[in-house]
């Protein structure tokens, strides 16, 4: 038999446009042709099983060998083969119309997106890297005759009988001049690896074992244990550590979708643009790029997911809008939900351990996506501070609604903020620890949707709560007709000499801190919004109010001695310095700042050695 002929295609130059518009992606031919292989081994089992073919027992394998010499790269199944009307009929007419159509239908720029996870070209993108592709294959057909068919990349190809005796199908590729890399051994067993480990055939690459095979999502959850979930983690991410848990993904209807999603360690400096979730299809992998596909928040996730349902070759824009995409990812984000609460639910101990881990993107996720909200309200819970418990809002709003009403007190900063907590605790107050940068957004989220609280960090504002009357304060000096409060933050204002600090004297109902800072709430939040939209450390706010302690009795001392007019120089030290700590624990200071109070420090210190002494 010798046949030459002109393949069925009515744009020309199909070849050119193949190899520069596939030139960013030429890796994914070899994919292309290994699930080939992989189908025609798949239907060979199909039809055994049916009945229609006798297999005697040999494996079923596919074969990839490189001859460097011939300058050849092949890709050898001893699936079903193809008979001399099937090459005409698969290989001149329907693969070309397809990858035809493909070519009409993304004529714009972004076709390079397009084409990554792109799989109808299938068989023609091996002339992205081969000037001559041949096809000897013998068809499982009793009586079936071996053929040969070659194309040097124009529009003639040639068909002609073999000697082929082995059943299946060699695909052989004289590798161009310019695309040699694909003769390397290193580069092509990597290649395998990336896209066909899971691929549930054997891959021998020049005779060796290529491939994992064992894809651990498609085996049923109840068949594998904590360990097999472990291991197969490890062999995805071998640089990790552990996960904390994981869900087990199966589902035929109304798509089908299998997979398994790992809930990792999160650092706090998460990369919300880089997904680590593989996408395959029917095992064969297509990409890390999930972002339609997986929710945004689900990002830090790791794993694999599989569905043979979502649409490869499409654009983004089509991905975002595609009903079963949406699905998809309504379907994901509900199991993740699932998973949580059944955490919550069975094991809330290993729950509130793993918190630290996943609060950051369960409060991205309630905050992006209002069903998600609905589904872990329950469950979002915060780290009481200087304490070891959890609370969830709720029973915070409850326990605490006697005293605060509906304020929820809340803190970002154990060190900073420990003389405000401390003084709340001493009244019997919750202080919930919110101190991930995420937190802003998500307390105002909060506030949106749960109209009884009101969030107020502890630094933001003193309340009956924490303020006790005091009578000594209001008692009025005769003499310039003022309380001794307001002569006492006269003093500081004097003393401190800043026209635009506001200054407060109060009477804490603890006497330890001589003072605190108050920072506007409002005011601080649009502030942290601002530097967090910057990526800049916050600006230290300007408008904050100084309060003095009038129960403290440093405050007290000072006030004296500046009554009794002896020693000026001491009041105004004692005034900065009182001043200078509120600051400190509040900020760092820069290196002038910091130089004056050191020397301060040192002066306040020689003064009381001094008294000590004489
Ligand atoms: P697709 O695989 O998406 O159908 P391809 O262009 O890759 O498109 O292949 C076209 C057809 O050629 C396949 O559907 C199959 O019928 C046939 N074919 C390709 N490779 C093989 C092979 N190794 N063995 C048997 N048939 C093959």
């Amino acid at each position: 038999m010798q046949e030459r002929g002109s393949i069925t295609v009515h744009t020309e130059n199909i070849f050119p446009i193949i190899k520069r518009w596939l030139y960013s992606d030429k890796d994914i031919f070899l994919r292309e042709l290994i699930s080939n292989a992989a189908d025609a081994i798949s239907k060979l089992k199909m039809l055994g099983y049916s009945g229609e073919f006798h297999n005697s027992g040999e494996e079923f394998e596919i074969h990839v060998t490189l001859d460097k010499e011939a300058k050849t790269l092949s890709v050898t199944d001893n699936g079903i083969g193809m008979t001399a009307e099937e090459v005409k009929k698969y290989i001149n007419q329907v693969a070309f119309s397809s990858a035809e159509e493909f070519l009409q239908k993304y004529q714009g720029d972004d076709v390079k997106q397009q084409i990554i996870g792109h799989f109808g070209l299938g068989f023609y993108s091996a002339f992205m890297v081969a000037g001559k592709v041949e096809i000897d294959t013998l068809s499982y057909k009793s009586g079936a005759e071996a053929v040969l068919w070659s194309c040097d990349g124009t529009t003639a190809f040639e068909l002609t009988s073999s000697g082929r005796t082995e059943r299946g199908t060699t695909v052989r590729l004289l590798i161009d001049t310019e695309n040699e890399e694909f003769l390397d051994e290193v580069k092509v067993r990597q290649l395998i690896r990336n896209y066909c480990d899971f691929l549930p055939v054997p891959i021998k690459f020049n005779g060796e074992a290529a491939n994992r095979q064992k894809p651990l999502w498609t085996q049923s959850p109840s068949s594998l244990k904590d360990e097999d979930y472990k291991e197969f983690y490890s062999y995805l991410y071998p640089l990790d550590d552990e996960p904390l848990f994981w869900i087990h993904l199966n589902t035929d209807y109304p798509f089908n979708l299998q997979g398994i999603l790992y809930f990792p360690r999160l650092r706090s400096d998460i990369d919300w643009t880089k997904g680590q979730i593989r996408l395959f299809c029917n095992q064969v992998f297509v990409s890390n790029n999930v972002e339609e596909i997986i929710p945004q928040f689900l990002t830090p996730l790791q794993g694999a997911v599989d569905s043979p349902d979502i649409p490869l070759n499409v654009s983004r824009s089509f991905l975002q809008n595609d009903r079963t995409v949406r699905r998809i990812a309504d379907y994901i984000t509900k199991k993740v939900g699932d998973r949580l609460k059944e955490l919550h639910r069975d094991d809330y101990e290993r729950y509130v351990q793993c918190w630290k881990d996943i609060n950051m993107f369960i409060k991205y996720g309630v905050m992006n996506s209002d069903k998600f909200y609905e589904q872990v309200k329950d469950i979002l819970i915060f780290p009481v501070a200087l304490g070891e418990s959890y609370t969830t809002l709720k029973d915070y709003l409850e326990h605490n609604k006697e005293k605060t009403g509906g304020k929820v007190y809340y803190a970002s900063d154990t060190g900073a903020q420990a003389p405000y907590i401390e003084l709340l605790k001493s009244q019997d107050i919750e202080v919930l620890l919110l101190d991930a940068y995420i937190d802003t957004h998500f307390v105002s989220f909060l506030e949106r949707h749960n109209s009884e609280a009101r969030f107020a960090r502890v630094d933001s504002d003193l309340d009956e709560n924490v303020l006790s009357k005091d009578k000594a304060a209001e008692l009025v000096d005769p003499a310039t007709n003022k309380t001794r409060s307001e002569q006492l933050v006269e003093l500081f204002q004097r003393q401190l000499g800043q026209a635009k600090l506001k200054v407060r004297a109060e009477a804490l109902k603890s006497e330890a801190t001589p003072a605190v800072l108050l920072l506007p709430e409002s005011l601080r939040r649009i502030k942290e919004m601002t530097a967090l939209v910057q990526q800049k450390p916050m600006e230290f706010l300007d408008d904050h109010t100084l309060v003095l302690n009038t129960s403290n009795p440093l405050i007290q001392n000072v006030q004296r001695l500046a009554d009794t007019g002896r020693d000026d120089a001491l009041v105004t030290l004692v005034c900065q310095h009182v001043y200078d700590l509120a600051l400190l624990s509040q900020k760092s200071f820069d290196a002038a700042a910091m130089g004056q109070f050191i020397q301060r420090s040192n002066d306040v210190l020689t003064r009381l050695s001094n008294r000590a002494v004489e």
